[in-house]
């Protein structure tokens, strides 16, 4: 196994732990990441790992080659500059907006740098895979990623500059690919359960990667007050259904509901300075279902505006949004950008009577299921401080495109059962995603190989992303305690601490030399506190870095001829023969997993 320190003696280490983390620190996990000495920050989203910190992500990197290793998977180390062609070829240079950190050489030629490496392993495999007796084959690479992520924040779970697996596989068809796909999310499960990780696979948005159908692998816990899980799950408590609330399909009533006879005259209301729905609901006393909210979304180049409808109670899902547009590129317009391409304030708008300010832009009005079902709805008039009320689809207005572009509720029905009142919520730190991408990339980039009958075909293609470095942090945000981190053994920096209570006591010192000796010679991992510090200091660190075994010695342990285990995670003591240290050990790390 690749580790850079097994053993260390504290005083030849780098352990420079703080009382207090710095007030930025947002979570828990970046507050004991950089008290433990983990991490430092040198800007926005960018961090500086130190060697405790480098020693727990290189565990988790190892317990994922081995993994990747055993499904097939081959090592390769790809560029992280990359030319601006190949993602022109795919469309990517434009679809993947400001996240893309870009760049110019000395010759004005321009690259990325690599947010993801889908397009540079698809060049390789289209000059180096030829034939179908080189399939299938899998590729991946640990690598550093860039991505100017619009609000770095969490310490290293959302970071500008961050480290991750990425593999992708390639297959002569669809039955292959699927195949293999499924081995992937088998090994999947192996990594994080190794990684000692409580998590749900579930399925999720494709966003800007695309392809037909993925996975997000997302760390949850039980109770989540306080968990910074930036990721919402939806469950059903029916059927055992699990999705991001990004990807969960809305049961939408797609009949008419709107009768005819039921249908009132349109009427303005005066609605002064009544912006929001809730203002107006209360003015009017209509409930939020009744209303069409009216949102104005703008494409990068600002010609392109979308008015997007959706009914009151709702909210608008923008990854949805995203995909029915198939833009990676729009958002939310400000008031001021409102006002100036339809001259009216925001809270006013609505979807009769629409009109642009002036004709540079194009306009398209994009609803959501729940918008044109509504009889007698309420909107904006389209004139400050007015509302319209009895507002009738198709009668008063039409749209350019209906679709399911909402987040899904509590309310709704399960989307794979259908039972009602079955739905919950958590939320979640994704740590993997796996796509099946199909033949989207090779097929932009012209990726072919040659079939038995010397065909050239497509190639299918699979990718599989793992966040080594985010789970680092995800881990901490599961596991920790007042008094700080609690390793699992598989990714703990060092599996024992070996606490003399005063190392310049040449009883002590002998005694901890030899333990600490013998435990080398046995392959433990193990870090001894050599150094001239108050053991009130020692046993601090020891718990705020989180070992999972600590064995203390002191003058009157010793004088019973014994040491102290300590197990970490549930701070159970025993007075143990110096004779039995060896075995004890052996026996606690078996025990330990099963805490
Ligand atoms: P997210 O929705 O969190 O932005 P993503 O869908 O953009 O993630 P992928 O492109 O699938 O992520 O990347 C693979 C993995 O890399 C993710 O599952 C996640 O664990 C990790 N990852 C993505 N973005 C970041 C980031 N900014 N910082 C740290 N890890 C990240
Ligand atoms: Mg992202």
């Amino acid at each position: 196994m690749l580790i850079i320190q097994k053993f260390m003696k504290i005083t030849n280490f780098y352990l420079p732990t703080l009382k207090e983390a710095p007030a930025e620190c947002d979570t828990v996990s970046s507050k004991l990441m950089f008290r433990a000495g983990m991490i430092r920050k040198l800007a926005s989203g960018i961090y500086k790992w130190l060697p405790l910190g480098l020693l727990v992500l290189k565990k988790v990197e190892q317990i994922i080659r081995e993994e990747m290793s055993n499904i097939g998977g081959l090592e390769v180390w790809l560029p992280h500059i990359l030319p601006r062609e190949i993602w022109d070829e795919t469309g990517r240079w434009n679809l993947y907006g400001k996240e893309l950190f870009r760049l110019k050489d000395r010759k004005e030629a321009e690259f990325c740098l690599s947010p993801t490496a889908e397009e540079v392993i698809t060049d390789l495999v289209r000059y180096e895979l030829r034939s179908y007796k080189n399939l299938p084959k899998m590729f991946y690479q640990f690598g550093v990623k860039f991505r100017d992520e619009i609000r770095p924040r969490f310490g290293v779970i959302r970071a500008r500059e961050f480290y991750m697996k990425d593999a992708y596989s390639f297959h002569i068809d669809e039955k292959d690919a699927e195949e293999y796909y499924n081995k992937v999310y088998d090994a999947y499960c192996k990594i994080f359960q190794r990684c000692g990780l409580n998590f749900v696979a579930v399925e999720a948005a494709t966003g800007a990667i695309g392809g037909k159908f993925s996975h997000e692998f997302m760390v949850i816990k039980e109770n989540d007050e306080g968990f910074v899980g930036e990721e919402t799950i939806v469950f059903c408590s029916n059927c055992g259904y699990a999705a991001n609330v990004e990807k969960a399909e809305c049961v939408n009533e797609t009949k008419d509901l709107i009768d005819k006879e039921m249908q009132k005259n349109l009427e303005e209301v005066y609605t002064p300075q009544m912006k929001t729905v809730q203002e107006v609901s209360n003015f009017l006393n209509e409930r939020y279902e009744k209303f069409i909210k009216t949102l104005v979304y703008v494409e990068d180049n600002f010609k392109n505006v979308y008015l997007v409808l959706v009914a009151g109670n709702y909210e608008v899902n923008e990854i949805k949004l995203k995909d029915v547009l198939s833009s990676g590129n729009i958002q939310l317009a400000d008031s001021e950008l409102v006002e100036k391409i339809f001259s009216v304030p925001v809270g006013f708008l609505g979807p009769v009577r629409i009109k642009l300010k002036d004709n540079s832009y194009n306009l398209k009005i994009i609803a959501d299921y729940s918008a044109i079902n509504i009889p007698n709805a309420v909107s904006g008039a389209n004139k400050k401080d007015f509302h319209l009320k009895n507002i009738n689809f198709k009668r008063d207005f039409d749209v350019d495109m209906i679709s399911d572009i909402r987040k899904i509720t509590k309310n709704d029905l399960c989307p794979k059962c259908k039972s009602k009142n079955s739905l919950k919520f958590s939320k979640g730190i994704e740590v993997g995603h796996t796509f099946k991408l199909g033949t989207k990339y090779s097929k932009s980039m012209n990726a072919t190989f040659l079939d038995e009958n010397n065909k050239e075909k497509y190639f299918f293609m699979g990718c599989y992303g793992i966040g080594v470095s985010r789970i680092v942090a995800a881990f901490i945000e599961q596991s920790y305690d007042e008094d700080g981190i609690i390793w699992h053994p598989n990714i703990a920096p060092f599996l024992i601490y070996i606490l003399p209570i005063d190392y310049n006591d040449t009883d002590i010192k002998n005694v901890a030399d030899k333990i600490y000796k013998e435990l080398i010679d046995k392959n433990f991992e193990v870090l001894l506190d050599d150094r001239d510090e108050r053991p009130g200091v020692k046993f601090k660190d020891a718990d705020l870095i989180g070992i999972p075994v600590r064995i203390t010695i002191s003058k009157k342990l010793l004088q019973g001829n014994s040491v102290e285990l300590y197990i970490r995670k549930n701070k159970s003591k025993i007075i143990v023969n110096i004779e039995n240290v060896i075995d004890k050990i052996f026996e606690t790390v078996a025990m330990i997993e099963k805490i």
